[in-house]
């Protein structure tokens, strides 16, 4: 059988950089686990735009709609901000996730116990917790008609149009549901049904869906004004959430800075299953390209090589070794080990990027 495929897609900026670290990585599943994939690289973003006068060409995207998964590491940077809105890096990005039509986007917040004081919650509020917020991104109130700025009478009216059909809360809700069961098993659903009737047709879907194919997990309900208020007051209390796009947008954000640092944060978004009975999908840490710290070696790898993790556990049915990969980072931070994003008041010396990249993989060799 061939072996899993994987199209890098570096891009800008700390991209190569932290993706590097990743490479080691898929360096060391070969090496040490006998766990081959087959990988290709290519451009995206400003880098793309420079090579071929757009961010993703036509060949890229074919090749990214031909692999097993997409890895990303991040695009854009002020070189390219004056280009037209056609051509900016994040065009690419957003090319990608339509046409590969990603409409559910994975994002973990989960607090390691050495980072607990990180966040702006007690230390005993958010240590150990981990939760994943699944997010619709490819429907509902941002692309819902009609839409527009219009002029009614004399003033003018702004519209935007929440829209979802059964078929879109089904297919996220069950990504949800697969979430679970490989998780602890719980998936909380967050809208608001009691003012909008796009939310009482989700509610009613996402029961729907359960009782019809997921009785196993267990399914509670929740409005997502009441949601943001239980995130930040016990988040351990959630293992999955499912929300829209809009809702998703705010809760994802809330919850991953329950967590501390941009550069632990990982993402994925899957789409619909391919021929071979894997999603879609494609891997990126939440962060850009953060342009102040590039080429310096300085960049935190984490989010990059916690997000191929996420690769390894829903593209690749490898659970094992993305909890190696998890435990690694863990252990690293418990040894104190700190990219200068994590560096506290008391100070220290930071490590660079490939440092820390170089310690997670010893920390691997020391767990097999
Ligand atoms: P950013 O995430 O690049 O940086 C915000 C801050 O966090 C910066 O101070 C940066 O140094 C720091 N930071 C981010 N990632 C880090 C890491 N791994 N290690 C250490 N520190 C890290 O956001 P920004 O500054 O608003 O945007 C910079 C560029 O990135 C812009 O061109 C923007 O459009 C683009 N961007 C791209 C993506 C993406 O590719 N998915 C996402 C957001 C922003």
């Amino acid at each position: 059988m061939a072996n899993p495929s994987i199209l890098i897609l570096a891009g800008d900026g700390i991209g190569p950089e932290v993706m590097a670290e990743v490479k080691k990585v898929i360096r060391w599943l070969g090496d040490r686990r006998g766990i081959a994939f087959d990988l290709s690289e290519d451009l995206v973003g400003g880098c793309a735009f420079d090579a071929h006068g757009t961010p993703l060409t036509d060949a890229t995207m074919a090749r990214a709609q031909a692999v097993d998964a997409v890895l990303l590491g991040a695009v854009g940077g002020p070189r390219y901000d004056s280009l037209d809105f056609s051509v900016k890096p994040e065009r690419g990005l957003l090319r990608l996730r339509k046409e590969m039509d990603l409409y559910a986007n994975l994002r973990p917040a989960q607090c390691f116990d050495a980072l607990a004081d990180f966040s702006s919650l007690k230390r005993d509020v958010v240590a150990g917790l981990d939760i994943m917020i699944v997010r619709e991104l490819t429907s509902g109130v941002y692309f819902g008609e009609p839409r527009g700025i219009f002029t009614e009478g004399n003033e003018r009216v702004g519209i935007n149009t929440q829209r979802y059909t059964e078929g879109e809360i089904a297919r996220v809700a069950r990504s949800a549901f697969e979430l679970a069961r490989k998780r602890a098993g719980k998936v909380c659903s967050m809208e608001k049904a009691n003012v909008m009737e796009s939310g009482v047709l989700w509610r009613q879907v996402v029961q729907e869906v359960h009782d019809r194919e997921y009785p196993d997990v267990e399914l509670s309900h929740m409005y997502a004004d009441a949601g943001a208020m239980q995130l930040t007051r016990w988040p351990k209390q959630f293992d999955v959430i499912v929300t829209d796009n809009l809702f998703g947008d705010l809760l994802s954000d809330l919850a991953a800075m329950l967590t501390g640092s941009l550069g632990m944060l990982p993402s994925a978004s899957l789409g619909a299953p391919m021929a071979n009975g894997r999603p879609k999908a494609l891997y990126e840490p939440v962060h850009g390209s953060a342009p102040d710290i590039a080429g310096q070696g300085k960049a935190n790898p984490i989010a990059c090589i916690l997000s191929f993790a996420m690769a390894l556990r829903y593209s690749f049915d490898l659970g094992d070794e993305a909890a190696r990969v998890e435990r690694a980072v863990e252990k690293v931070l418990a040894d104190g080990l700190r990219t200068a994003d994590l560096m506290g008041p008391d100070g220290g010396v930071p490590v660079s990027t490939s440092a820390m990249g170089d310690a997670i993989l010893a920390a691997m060799d020391a767990d097999l």
